[in-house]
């Protein structure tokens, strides 16, 4: 039998726990446990998450992260109709698409150029003109949009706990309040590492290179809000004016979730959201924003790889029976279940043919 810890229960760690539970731990002599500082799951970044799923409309044309995203996005609409058929729990899951609206002219023009990118790579992306924006979506303020109907949006905090209820139904242990100090107490024959910011204490011992941390927090604020008669049902992401982006999430019932800020100044959690800037950014493109009544406002901090690129994979040099899944930065609900792919081949077979060596620590 062989033991496997994993430290840390966001999305990366139960997606991982759900993943390795699914190809039958009895086969592969899999003893699954995970490990979680906190009382409950999702209770770091991930609870924090606006939970969009954007891949095929991401800026960023090619590469590793761009076919790491699409892989991960293709896994969606069955993990998720999967996890329901086994648990019959709700998860609030976006089908209709992310409308992206720019404004500099590099935007629009990158946008353009995406589609035929994406149609090769097998994803549709269609632009919209300013009528067929005003005729769908009402009341916007733009002269076009780049619509994405395979991207999604999912509640990450549903998702986590469906995770979690399947895994634990497929043989995996869940330990809460289980703070792992350090990892050289864990007996464990694997290790993996899903601890978000935390992973900095437990790996700082095992990369004595480096005299910094790996990962930095990059706080981001959020709102719940309730906005009458917009009657939008498919997500928004919008370039603001400094180049930063809104995304603005349907829940039903006239309800939105609308953020997130990007700080990379640091300050103490919990932290009050920046009502009026979000506000303000929304109201940019959509004048209904100016009846929006603000229900809830929170923060988090988003585990960001300091140095390099998001997120990090693969095994800890020179111990290789630690793996690490981690710093996903933006991208951890999107890109959780390809993580998971990988990290399980990993461990099961010591390769994958997803492209992750890009991803890895080096020594
Ligand atoms: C405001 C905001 C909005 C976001 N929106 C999106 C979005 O729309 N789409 C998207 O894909 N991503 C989004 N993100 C990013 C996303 O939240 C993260 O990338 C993702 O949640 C990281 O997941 P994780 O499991 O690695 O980390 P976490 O969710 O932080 O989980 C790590 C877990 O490890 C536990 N832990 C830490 N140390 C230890 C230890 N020593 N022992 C045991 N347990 C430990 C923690 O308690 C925690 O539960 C957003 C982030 C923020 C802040």
């Amino acid at each position: 039998m062989t033991t496997v810890t994993i430290v840390g229960c966001g999305v990366i760690g139960a997606m991982i726990a759900y993943e390795l539970s699914k190809c039958e731990l009895s086969k592969y002599e899999l003893n699954v446990t995970v490990l979680e500082a906190k009382s409950q799951p999702a209770m770091g970044a991930t609870g924090t998450a606006l939970g969009v799923l954007m891949a095929a409309c991401s800026s960023k044309a090619k590469g590793p992260l761009v076919k790491l995203r699409l892989a991960s996005l293709s896994k969606y609409d069955r993990l998720i109709s999967e996890l329901i058929a086994q648990t019959n729990r709700d998860i609030l899951y976006n089908r209709n698409g992310i409308l992206s609206l720019y404004r500099s002219p590099e935007g629009k023009s990158k946008a353009r150029s995406l589609i035929e990118i994406r149609q090769e790579q097998g994803f549709v992306l269609q632009w919209l003109d300013q009528a067929q924006i005003t005729a769908q979506f009402l009341l916007w303020q733009t002269d076009g949009g780049l619509l994405s109907p395979c991207d999604r949006a999912v509640h990450p905090t549903q998702l986590v706990h469906a995770l979690v209820e399947a895994a634990t139904q497929n043989g995996v242990k869940f330990m809460w309040n289980a703070p792992v100090k350090n990892l050289e107490d864990l007996t464990s024959d694997r290790i993996v590492i899903t601890s978000g910011l935390g992973a900095n204490a437990l790996l700082a011992p095992f990369l004595k290179n480096r005299s910094q941390d790996i990962l930095q927090p990059v706080g981001g604020q959020a709102l719940l809000v309730q906005v009458p008669n917009l009657n939008l049902q498919t997500i928004i992401n919008a370039e603001n004016e400094d180049h930063s982006d809104i995304n603005i999430v349907p829940l039903g019932n006239d309800r939105y979730w609308l953020g997130a800020t990007i700080e990379f100044e640091p300050t103490e959690l919990p932290r009050e959201a920046n009502v009026s800037l979000l506000l303000e950014q929304a109201i940019a493109w959509c004048p209904s924003f100016n009846q929006a009544k603000v229900l809830e406002t929170w923060a988090g901090d988003r585990p960001r790889p300091d140095g390099f690129q998001a997120p990090i994979l693969g095994f800890v040099p020179e111990h290789p029976h630690i793996l690490i899944a981690t710093g996903h930065y933006r991208n951890g609900v999107m890109m959780a279940p390809v993580t998971a792919e990988i990290t399980r081949d990993l461990l099961l077979h010591g390769k994958s043919d997803l492209p992750w060596k890009s991803f890895a620590l080096t020594a």
